[in-house]
Parts: C-alpha cells; structure tokens; sequence
C-alpha cells in the first residue's frame, strides 16, 4: 500500500528522462557541439536513432508533444525532405563508424505520413548508417491506422509498435477530444499481430477530466484482455499555460491530487495482479518481453523516450525538436518544423538548446537513472549536507534505506522515486533550497 504523502506528491519534479533534464537547456550550445560529439562517436560504439515525425492528423487536446495539424501535403513532404538531408548529413559525418541496432519513429504520429514515404524513411536510415537489421519501434495513432500501414510495418520489419490509447471510456476520449473506440484498437492489434508484429506497447493515462478509479479499472479489463507486451501509465499534465490546446479541457473536472494518487495506485495494483511486471515508477510489461527479462538483471535504462531496455550509451535524434544525448552533451534540435527546414536545406546540423555534461553530471546522471530504473544505487561517499540532510530526511519517512554508500528506495515509496532522485539533481539545487 503506497502512503499519501500530499506534501511531497505536490512537490514538482522533473521527469528525469535524462539528467540533467530539459529545463536546464540553454542556447549556449549548438551546431558545433553536436559536430563535436558525433565526430567523437568511435569505431564500434552502439548508436541508436530516433527519427521525429512532428505531425498528426488530428489534434487532441491533452496533447504535450510539438506536434501540429498534418493538413498540407506539401508542408509534409518539404518536412520529409528536410529528415532526409539530415539522415544523409549525420550518417555522413558518423562515416559508418557507429553500430546502429535500433530505430525508433516518434512524434507526433509518424502515421501521419503515406506509408511509402515510411518505407523510404526506414529504408534511407537503414542503408545510409548501415544499420544491418536493426530493431525498428514505431508510435501509431489508431485513428490514422489502415491495412496498408500493417502491411507497411510488417514489410518494413517494424518489431515494435506502441499506440497511444489512454482510457476506453468514451466519457472520458469526447473530454480530451480523442474519440478511438476499443474495437479499433482491437482490430489494429489484431492486423500487425497477424502479419508478425508482436511488440504492442500501449499507452495509458490517469488523472483525465471526469476520470474516477471505476472508469480507470473498466479501460484496464479491456487492456488485460488485449494483452499488450508494455504499458505506460502515465499521469496527465495540464499545463494550458504552456500547451494552449489544453484549454479545451475542463479544469473543474480533473481529479485532484489525492484522486490522481489513488489512480496511479490502482492501476499499478492491477496491472501487477494481472501478471505484469513493474518496470521503473510507470511502465508495465509481460514476463517473457525483453524489458522484464532486462528489468530482472536489472540492465532497464532511461531515455528521453522513458524507460528503455536499449543499452546504447548514444541516441541521435533528427527532426524538429528531437534530443540527441552523448555522453559528454544533450543537445536538442530547433523546434520549429519551418526554420529546421531551412537548416537542413543548407547542409547545417540544426542543434540549438542543450546542455554540456561535465563528469559530475554523468555521475549524478547515473545514480538517477539506478534509482529510477533499479530503485537503487550507490552513491559512494563525500555529498554535500543538503544532500544527506534530504536522504536522512527521507529514511525517517521510510522512502528510503541507506548503508555503506548504497541507498535503496522503500518498497511502497515508488511514488516517490523521483523526489528521491532530485535529491541528486545540481541544478534543482541550484534554484530551489533542497
Ligand atoms: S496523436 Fe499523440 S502526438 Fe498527436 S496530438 Fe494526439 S497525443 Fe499528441
């Protein structure tokens, strides 16, 4: 049973999709950083590519991705073009040198495209950066789904596919303005998984307007039943304040913290009771799917497309707005689709925000990552007060258990991993008092 701790729960943290996290970027990085870094990819090293898709065609409210209405053709073929001079550009600049075993379409939906231009995408990354057979992961949107995207994944050898389903309760989908009713994702699933892909990752959400522990538990009979190899259940962020489409959400019908907290606690309850394995603080997945069977030897890491069972220590992003993260640099892509555009048609790296990894930030980013992976790690000796204040803070709690330079978080403190990994966290620090 997890304890409600309301003072904690309303205390912000940063996701920690990667540390030092995004809201730490600065613009003093750029284009000759991220030359820098992929010049210093070495012969060998593991590479994985992610490829950003920042359209959809149809907007839902909810939505915090930099993603935008796929109504003009043309405005996704210059786009297009655009991916593919920078697919061309990097794999130039790697010369071959990397390993690449996965690729990964996000966005957006990189179903908003036409499929042949998928295929040409797959096939362009997979030849310029000889990539052998690498695993492909795809997000769909099942609104945009058709036989001829199964027939696409499956001839592209797309091993993994996740769907952005959030709740079953049409309640619920008419109050976020994503109306997808369960028989389509059933017949999505059924279409891929006939032709051979077997990886389904779903996509879950709680704290939605109007949404109560009995309309989460009804979504998850139809989830259990469909059985997807992951699940994701995150929780809603309503920030109209930053992502303007969110004010079309009712703010009056959003369940309050204390709802939010018992949601994420049912749902983690069931999801456990019907045979899935807790993977980090949100994520779910079947015992015989690569992510439990790397959660057991506790080999999970974290990303920026969160938890991942993919060891590459290099992620290069391209698109609009898509993060490449090297071990001595983050950086992120410009976000605008127009401006990115013009880069890409001059031959320039389109790199603008990041930020420079010094050793102490890879070893904070490490211990981060452990305690939200693992839920634990060791953090060696010497920190400064406020950090063994806060952790002799949260052992008095019972969060956490420290000894001998190796600190454990408590088997019902998971919701509270990442106030525990902020302890971590410099530049939380450095703005805030612990
Ligand atoms: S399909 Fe996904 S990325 Fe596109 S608007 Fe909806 S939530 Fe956002």
């Amino acid at each position: 049973m997890w304890p409600y701790l309301p003072e904690l729960m309303s205390r912000p943290v940063p996701r920690y999709t990667s540390y030092p996290p995004a809201t730490a970027f600065s613009d003093s990085v750029g284009e000759r950083d991220q030359l820098e870094a992929l010049n210093a990819v070495r012969s060998g090293d593991h590479v994985s590519l992610y490829a950003h898709i920042p359209y959809c065609r149809s907007i839902c409210w909810y939505c915090g991705c930099n993603t935008g209405a796929a109504s003009k053709a043309h405005r996704l073929t210059s786009y297009l073009e655009a991916l593919e001079h920078e697919i061309t550009l990097v794999a130039k600049i790697l010369g071959g040198r990397a390993k690449i075993s996965r690729i990964a379409f996000g966005g957006g939906s990189p179903n908003a495209i036409d499929p042949l231009a998928f295929v040409r995408l797959v096939d362009r990354m997979t030849t310029m950066f000889s990539a052998g057979a690498p695993e492909i992961s795809v997000e769909i949107d099942p609104r945009a789904f058709t036989l001829e995207w199964a027939m696409t994944l499956a001839v592209a050898q797309v091993s993994r596919v996740s769907f952005g389903v959030q709740s079953f309760d049409p309640g619920i989908q008419a109050a976020i303005g994503r109306i997808q009713p369960v028989d389509m994702i059933e017949t999505c699933m059924n279409a891929l998984r006939a032709r051979g892909v077997r990886g389904i990752n779903f996509d879950l959400m709680y704290g939605l307007p109007t949404q109560t522990i009995a309309s989460l538990d009804s979504t998850l009979d139809d989830v259990v039943r469909l059985r997807p190899n992951r699940i994701a259940l995150f929780g809603y962020a309503h920030l109209p304040s930053m992502f303007p489409r969110q004010r079309r959400i009712d703010t009056a019908a959003l369940p309050d913290n204390r709802a939010r907290f018992e949601q994420a606690a049912h749902g983690y309850e069931r999801l456990v009771a019907e045979g899935y394995r807790p993977i980090g603080f949100d994520h779910f997945a079947l015992p015989d799917d690569p992510m439990a069977i790397a959660a057991d030897k506790g080999l999970v890491r974290r990303n920026f497309q969160g938890f991942t069972d993919d060891p590459a220590e290099t992620v290069i992003g391209m698109g609009a707005s898509a993060i490449s993260m090297f071990p001595h640099l983050i950086i992120q892509n410009e976000k605008n689709a127009g401006v990115y555009r013009d880069q890409c048609s001059q031959s320039r790296l389109s790199g603008n925000r990041g930020i420079h990894r010094c050793k102490g930030d890879q070893q904070r980013a490490k211990i981060i990552e452990n305690l939200l992976c693992s839920g634990r790690a060791s953090i060696g000796q010497g920190w400064p007060k406020q950090v063994q204040q806060a952790l002799s803070d949260y052992q008095q709690m019972g969060l956490v258990n420290m000894a001998e330079g190796e600190i454990a978080i408590s088997d019902d403190a998971l919701p509270y991993a990442r106030h525990v990994a902020a302890v971590f966290d410099e530049k939380l620090a450095l703005a805030k008092s612990y």
